[in-house]
């Protein structure tokens, strides 16, 4: 029998955010300026301000010029061209109008704010911003009295009734437990990304996995991939090469999805590859001239990143004219539902950035972040960081002291820890591999139908089988062990819920059912955990109420 020394501590604030990422700063920050007299706790699982995303090169923010444009038109736009009539109009709204508000108050917390905009699609701009955006936040956070607790990942909440009280964690380093008590947690764990896409990787959703299990509802699961076009042999993305697309017959194949050059990447690009691919027509190859390394260091200046942009993904786009493209594939499931206060289906619960930018239903029909919006992952980060911070902090002023169950806690203590006792089992890189090789292919993934749903369900189910023997080696293979236990339920999610949504929309395609039907699908799919069981219901978009509706609705 294995034996540790575990020790314990009980850590206790008014609001505790979870993950310090760009949205967990950002709500920890947004929190304390409204309530300066409120304990604000960050608990990161890696270093916050180094971990998550806004650091791993991308740094375009979404712009709107509302000088010259008001948030309507672009709810306009996108609800018929990009979020398919699926998408919360009022949340939507609600984030083009801060666009302003956010941009200033970034610039207040140290990150600087370049005055140049560059058009990038209809209606929106960016703006280039440097890669240390998260550690000059971190500065700010940690000025304003925020506390930041490092290398502790929360694996469970705990709830009395529908109202959160608590959670509990461990330390990846030496597994020490952790017991945490607060009046309002927000959560800002990130997407799940199955560990695959090299700098997507950080998005684990054990966050997700673990308000599932705690009862906050999920919206929009079967939006949870996303796949890019890479050069074969590379991570090295080009988001515009979609737009020239040839097979080995020499025949644009562009044509046959698309009538004229668009800013981002659709399914449907995805879809022409799957079958051009399947006729024996590949390999599909790009005729354009690659981006210019040169002409991006003039797009914006960013001393901190460009050595990291240089060698990591210069170096692969190179200057070829034409080359192979394949699928690569993301994930980016974001379910956690909210409403237009960030606020889940949990009372003292908020969510904020990737975990819940579907859940939020302002994308729609995408998967989201980028959600054929790029720059709007950062952004949205950002406002529903703001907003969740602002509500927790004015939440918590009348909230009861939080009380925990002490037997309940024993329990998840002893479920956090059973791979590290197990001395026989399945080691977690084998339940990641499993579950990568049956979601990567696009065919399972982004171009679906009901016999390969079912088929990658039953190949599922092989893997679920193996979670309750996850063993793990040291306290990092155990956060390991809970994230395949995460990837593992997150798949199950989008699989079952793909095979329940029987039309195609705007990022999700059904080979079966290729029309998008208002009368029977203008509906969301919410899942609640049910006594451990998934539990899908439909509900209808309040489409009514919004200021946009589909051509001849009605
Ligand atoms: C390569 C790349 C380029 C990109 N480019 C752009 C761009 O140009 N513009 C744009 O707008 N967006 C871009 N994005 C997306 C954008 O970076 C993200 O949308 C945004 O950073 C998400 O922030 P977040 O805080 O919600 O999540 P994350 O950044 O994923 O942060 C989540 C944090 O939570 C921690 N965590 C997770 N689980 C736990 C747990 N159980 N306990 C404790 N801590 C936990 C993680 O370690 C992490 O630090 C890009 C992303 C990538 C990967």
């Amino acid at each position: 029998m294995k034996q540790f020394d575990i020790k314990e501590i009980n850590e206790q604030a008014d609001i505790i955010v979870v993950g310090g990422g760009i949205a967990g700063l950002t709500a920890a920050v947004a929190a304390k300026e409204k309530n300066p007299d409120a304990d604000v706790l960050i608990v990161e699982k890696q270093t916050t301000g180094f971990g998550g995303k806004a650091n791993k090169g991308g740094g375009v923010l979404q712009y709107f010029d509302l000088e010259h444009m008001t948030p309507e038109d672009f709810v306009q736009y996108h609800a018929h061209s990009v979020g398919c009539y699926l998408g919360d109009q009022n949340v939507m709204k609600k984030y083009v109008a801060m666009n302003n508000e956010m941009l200033d108050r970034m610039d207040g917390w140290g990150v600087e704010i370049p005055k140049k905009r560059i058009p990038t699609g209809p209606m929106t701009y960016m703006v280039g911003i440097d890669l240390n955006v998260t550690v000059n936040m971190r500065k700010t956070a940690t000025k304003l009295g925020v506390r930041i607790i490092d290398k502790v990942t929360i694996c469970d909440f705990l709830t009395n009734g529908d109202t959160i009280q608590g959670a509990v964690g461990y330390s990846i380093v030496d597994g020490t437990f952790y017991t945490f008590k607060a009046k309002a947690f927000v959560l800002a764990t990130g997407s799940q990304d199955y560990k695959f896409a090299p700098m997507w990787s950080n998005g684990r959703g054990d966050g997700i996995a673990a308000a599932y299990r705690a009862g906050a509802q999920l919206r929009n699961v079967e939006f949870g991939n996303f796949s890019q076009l890479y050069k074969k042999n590379t991570f090295q993305e080009d988001v515009f090469c979609d737009n020239s697309m040839y097979n080995a017959l020499g025949q644009n194949v562009t044509k046959n999805f698309r009538r004229f050059p668009e800013a981002d990447v659709s399914a449907t690009a995805l879809r022409e590859w799957y079958e051009q691919m399947s006729q024996g027509k590949g390999p599909i190859t790009v005729h354009v001239k690659m981006r210019d390394e040169e002409g991006l260091t003039k797009i914006w200046d960013r001393p901190y990143g460009m050595p990291f942009w240089k060698a990591d993904i210069g170096k692969a786009a190179g200057k070829d004219p034409e080359f192979e493209m394949v699928p690569g594939f993301v994930g980016e499931m974001s379910p956690i539902r909210v409403n237009e206060n960030m606020e889940t289906s949990l009372k003292g619960f908020y969510a904020a950035g990737d975990v819940s930018y579907c859940g939020s239903g302002a994308p729609g029909a995408v998967p989201a972040p980028p959600g054929r919006n790029r720059g709007s992952g950062i952004l949205n980060a950002v406002f529903a960081g703001i907003v969740s911070g602002e509500n927790a902090a004015e939440y918590v002023k009348g909230a009861a002291d939080p009380a925990i169950d002490d037997a309940k806690v024993k329990e998840l203590k002893d479920a956090a820890y059973a791979p590290i006792y197990r001395e026989e089992g399945v080691l977690p890189e084998e339940v990641i591999g499993n579950v990568q090789d049956i979601l990567c292919p696009v065919e399972n993934s982004i171009y679906m139908s009901e016999s390969r749903l079912n088929i990658a369900l039953k190949k599922l189910a092989k893997a679920k089988e193996k979670v309750a023997k996850l063993k793990a080696d040291d306290f990092h293979q155990m956060l390991y062990a809970h994230e395949a236990e995460s990837m593992v339920l997150c798949a199950e999610l989008f699989l079952r819920a793909s095979l329940l949504r029987k039309e195609s929309r705007g990022w999700f395609l059904r080979e079966d059912y290729p029309m998008m039907d208002n009368e029977n699908w203008l509906d969301w799919i919410i899942v609640t955990n049910k006594n451990g069981e998934m539990n899908f219901d439909k509900e209808r978009v309040p489409i009514e109420t919004y200021d946009v509706q589909p051509p001849k609705f009605n």
